[in-house]
């Protein structure tokens, strides 16, 4: 039995983060990570010389003085980032033909929109003054000005993006463009709360960042934070039980036992479940969390790009001009997000969703070979007519579908659970002094989001002084 004061369980990047801030609170901290490296989400991969990013495209508050950056200097980690091209980093495609450029920041952003929809100038700026508001106020996002989280802070506002959406304009193809950011946090405008996308889309339209080296640095940055703060890290050890030993408790892996006073889950919550004491919950919030709709799967194609520079990064191809239609998984109509990395190279992945159901991407499938050709040459017809300009320089190099990144990171719903606003919300405490959930699934999605959930638990753990 190894003993320890705080185990994390998950190296993603908020079990990295919450394994900093732990090992800063002076505790004995150990890290466990099922796969082979950390952060297999963040990482990427290299395929016939070409470096493919996964799960890092671009971020907000990277800027100097900026959450993100508050973050990062926080953990003690060494990331550079740079401002992303302000005229038109993000490019709309909308099924009608037209194509729309989202300039940022803001001021920019409002002022080349208003010239394609002058129709709802006046509706814009309000809709922006509302989105700013609620990013700006947002008790997560504020901490650089308090230095204090605000647990009890709801982030969640009364009404859906598509009610505000709604309420603001006529044109649905204006709608559409704004609404095309759900893509990054994989919950449909219908179901996502203002306020929550408030907290990805507003920042962006404050100012989108690359960080340098992407993915990969970020991880090589924290790999060095976490050696330098003398945190245990155990590779290719997968927690299968956590145990309750008195105040104790421990975690039972494919390889040693530990025990701790604290424990932090940052894996898929219905995943933690199946680990978890019987006593970590109530059985009808633990029915409520494994009733819980994933985001969709993605299936993705990576390809080099070998033509002229790309001056937009991401191409949003959307297949209905309803952004709650586009992420129907079932239909024959999908719609694309393509992403070119900001490198010399370009490399571009093509990412469509699609059911994140085991059952429907099965690698042990007879035909699972089959259906993933299929699909990819449906996806490769589609970008030859749709984006033929793009689609006659790219060279085809991998494919990933959503058992892909349940063999990696354990599940297939491509950011993990959905933040429905009208569904039961997992919260970061349990039942169990000293055990604790973070990660994307829990409160606030995507890179910044899982941090912060890092630094709640962090706050708990303090607090219960064990
Ligand atoms: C295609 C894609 C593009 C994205 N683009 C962006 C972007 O541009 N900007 C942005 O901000 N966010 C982006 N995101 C989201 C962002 O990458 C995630 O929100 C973030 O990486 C999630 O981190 P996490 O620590 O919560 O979860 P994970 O990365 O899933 O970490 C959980 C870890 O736990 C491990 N694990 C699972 N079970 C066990 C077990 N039993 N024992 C031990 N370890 C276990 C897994 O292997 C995994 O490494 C993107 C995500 C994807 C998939």
């Amino acid at each position: 039995m190894l003993n320890y004061d705080e185990l994390i369980i998950g190296g993603g990047i908020s079990g990295m983060a919450a394994s900093l801030l732990s090992a800063k609170r002076g505790k004995k901290t150990a890290l466990l990570e099922a796969g082979a490296t950390l952060s297999p989400t963040l990482s990427g991969f290299t395929r016939a010389a070409a470096h493919f990013e996964t799960g890092f495209h671009y971020a907000f508050g990277l800027g100097e003085g900026e959450i993100g950056q508050y973050f990062f200097d926080l953990l003690g980690l060494d990331i550079k980032s740079y401002p992303l091209l302000q005229n038109g980093y993000d490019e709309i495609h909308l099924p009608s033909g037209r194509i729309v450029k989202l300039a940022y920041p803001r001021q920019n952003l409002e002022h080349s929109l208003g010239e394609v929809f002058p129709e709802e100038k006046e509706n814009l700026k309000k809709y922006l003054d509302k989105l700013e508001d609620c990013f700006l106020n947002s008790a997560y996002l504020n901490l650089h000005r308090d230095k204090t989280l605000d647990l009890n802070a709801p982030v969640d506002t009364p009404k859906s993006l598509q009610e505000v959406l709604d309420e603001c304009f006529k044109s649905d193809e204006i709608k559409a463009v704004l609404a095309a950011s759900s893509f990054l946090h994989g919950t449909p405008p219908n179901k996502i709360s203002f306020g929550m996308h408030a907290c990805i889309a507003g920042g962006l339209f404050h100012g989108a960042y690359g960080v340098l080296g992407g993915g990969k640095a970020i991880v090589n940055a924290f790999e060095k934070a976490l050696k330098k703060a003398g945190v245990d890290v155990f590779l290719n050890t997968k927690a299968t039980s956590i145990e309750e030993d008195g105040d104790k408790k421990i975690i039972r892996t494919n390889k040693d036992s530990f025990a701790c006073d604290i424990c932090i889950s940052s894996i898929h919550p219905k995943e933690f479940l199946k680990i978890a004491p019987q006593n970590a919950y109530r059985e009808g919030y633990k029915t409520r969390v494994n009733a819980l709709e994933e985001t969709p799967g993605f299936f993705t194609l990576y390809a080099k790009y070998k033509g002229p520079r790309v001056e937009a990064s991401n191409i949003y191809l959307l297949s209905k001009t309803n952004v709650v239609d586009c992420f129907n998984t079932n239909s024959n109509n999908p719609s694309y997000y393509i992403n070119f990395s900001p490198d010399k190279e370009q490399n571009v992945s093509i990412i469509s969703f699609t059911s994140p159901e085991p059952a429907v991407w099965n690698k042990n499938s007879p035909d699972y070979q089959e259906r993933k050709n299929n699909y990819s040459l449906r996806i490769k017809n589609d970008i030859n007519k749709l984006a033929p300009d793009i689609a006659k320089y790219l060279e085809y190099i991998e494919v990933s579908t959503p058992a892909t990144s349940r063999r990696y990171v354990g599940y297939s719903g491509g950011y993990g659970l959905m933040h429905d606003m009208y569904k039961t919300k997992v919260l970061p405490m349990t039942k169990i002094k000293g055990l604790y959930l973070c990660g994307q699934s829990v409160l606030v999605p995507g890179l910044l989001g899982s941090i912060i959930t890092s630094l709640m638990v962090d706050k708990m753990a303090e607090a219960a002084n064990v």
